[in-house]
C-alpha cells in the first residue's frame, strides 16, 4: 500500500510539473529561427538559387557577360553553402545568399531592379521558415537597401506577415536596417528598358501584357535551402516587372505564390510572370501536390511549370528543395539563371540545353 501511495505521489508530481512547463509557454510567442540552430555534423544539407527566368539564350550573352553572371551566382550560393556547412540555419543561408544578388546590378532585385512607369524602384520580397511556418513579406519599398532583410525582420520581429510601402519603411527604421535614397537602385540599363517600353506603349505597340515582356528576361532572385537540422527555408526578392503601374504587386512577396517553405514538404521560390503565379498559388500548390497527392518534388514542380502554368498562360521558372536534399530547377522559358550546391558539388547553369 505504501508503495502504491508513493507511486501515485510521483505520478501526480510529474503531471503537475508538465503542466507548469506548458503554462509557462506563451502561446502567442512565435518560435524564432534561432531555436533551430544546433549542430548535426553529418546531416544532409543543400542550397539552390535562381537569378530570374526568361529569354536567356547564348546568342544574347557575350562570353564576358556570361562569366560575370557565373561568378556572381557562384559567390552568392557559396556564401549560403558555407553557412549551412558550418551548421547555420537555412533561413540565414537564404537571406545572405539573396543579399549578394540584391547588391549586384546584374539582377532584377535591390540595385538594378526594374523600374515602374514613373521610373522609380518599388521593391518586393518575402521569406519563409519551413520549421515554424513563420513568414515575412514586404512590397513597394524604395529606401531599404536589402528588401529580403526587411522581410526577415517582419517574420522575426513583428506580429505581422506582410507590410507595404511607407509603413514597411517606417518599420525598417525601427529595426535599424540600412536605408538608401531610391536613386541608389536605379541603373542606366533599367532606365533605358522602361523608357523603351513606354515609347512602344505610346505608339500603341505594347501594353503591360505584351510580347515585349512575354518572353523577355524577368530577373528576380530567389533561394531555397535545407540545413543540417532538416529545416527548410525559401526567399525571393524582386523589383517586379518593368513599367508596372498603380502600385502593382507581383507574386514574389506573397507567401504561397512566389515563396513557400514547409519542413513536411519542400521550400520553393519562383520567378516569372507574377499575375499567373498569384492566380496559380504556385509555390503552395507545389507543396500541396507533395503533401496531399504524394508527388515527388520533381513531379510536383514539373506538373506546375509545364502543365498548370502554361494552361493559364503563365511563364517562368521554379527552384525547390525537399527535406532529403532532392532538388528541382525547372522553367518553361528559354533560360533561367540557376545554381545548386549539394554534397560539396557546385553546379551553375543558364540556358535550356546544358
Ligand atoms: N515574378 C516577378 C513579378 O511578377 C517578376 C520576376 O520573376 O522577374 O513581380
Amino acid at each position: 500500500m505504501k508503495n502504491i501511495l508513493l507511486l501515485w505521489g510521483v505520478l501526480c508530481l510529474s503531471i503537475s510539473c508538465q503542466q507548469t512547463n506548458k503554462s509557462s509557454v506563451d502561446p502567442t510567442q512565435k518560435q524564432t529561427t534561432l531555436d533551430t540552430i544546433q549542430k548535426k555534423p553529418n546531416a544532409p544539407f543543400g542550397i539552390v538559387i535562381h537569378g530570374g527566368a526568361g529569354k536567356i539564350i547564348k546568342e544574347n550573352l557575350s562570353d564576358s557577360l556570361e562569366k560575370v553572371y557565373h561568378e556572381k551566382l557562384s559567390e552568392a550560393i557559396s556564401k549560403g553553402n558555407d553557412i549551412l556547412k558550418n551548421g547555420g540555419s537555412a533561413v540565414e543561408a537564404v537571406k545572405q545568399s539573396i543579399n549578394i544578388l540584391e547588391d549586384s546590378p546584374l539582377f532584377n532585385s535591390g540595385k538594378g531592379a526594374v523600374l515602374t512607369h514613373e521610373e522609380q524602384p518599388e521593391l518586393d520580397a518575402s521569406i519563409m521558415d519551413g520549421k515554424t511556418l513563420n513568414a515575412g513579406g514586404v512590397s513597394g519599398v524604395s529606401t531599404v537597401k536589402n528588401p529580403i532583410n526587411l522581410a526577415y525582420e517582419v517574420m522575426e520581429n513583428s506580429e505581422h506577415v506582410f507590410l507595404s510601402g511607407k509603413g514597411a519603411e517606417a518599420f525598417a527604421k525601427t529595426r535599424k536596417l540600412t536605408l538608401v535614397d531610391p536613386s541608389y537602385f536605379i541603373t542606366k540599363k533599367q532606365l533605358q528598358n522602361v523608357r523603351r517600353i513606354k515609347q512602344k506603349e505610346n505608339n500603341k505597340q505594347a501594353s503591360f501584357y505584351n510580347p515585349d515582356l512575354n518572353g523577355s528576361k524577368f530577373g528576380t532572385v530567389g533561394c531555397v535551402a535545407l540545413d543540417k537540422n532538416g529545416n527548410l527555408a525559401a526567399g525571393t526578392s524582386t523589383g517586379g516587372m518593368t513599367n508596372k503601374k498603380w502600385g502593382r504587386i507581383g507574386d514574389s512577396p506573397i507567401i504561397g505564390a512566389g515563396t513557400y517553405a514547409n519542413n513536411a514538404t519542400c521550400a520553393v521560390s519562383g520567378t516569372g510572370w507574377g499575375e499567373y503565379y498569384i492566380r496559380g498559388v504556385v509555390a503552395y500548390d507545389i507543396s500541396a501536390l507533395m503533401e496531399y497527392k504524394g508527388l515527388s518534388i520533381q513531379e510536383a514542380v514539373k506538373k506546375v511549370i509545364y502543365k498548370k502554368q502554361p494552361q493559364l498562360g503563365g511563364e517562368g521558372g521554379i527552384i525547390a528543395i525537399d527535406h532529403l536534399g532532392n532538388i528541382a530547377m525547372e522553367f518553361n522559358t528559354p533560360g533561367m539563371f540557376r545554381a545548386s550546391y549539394l554534397n560539396d558539388e557546385l553546379d551553375i547553369k543558364m540556358y535550356q540545353k546544358e
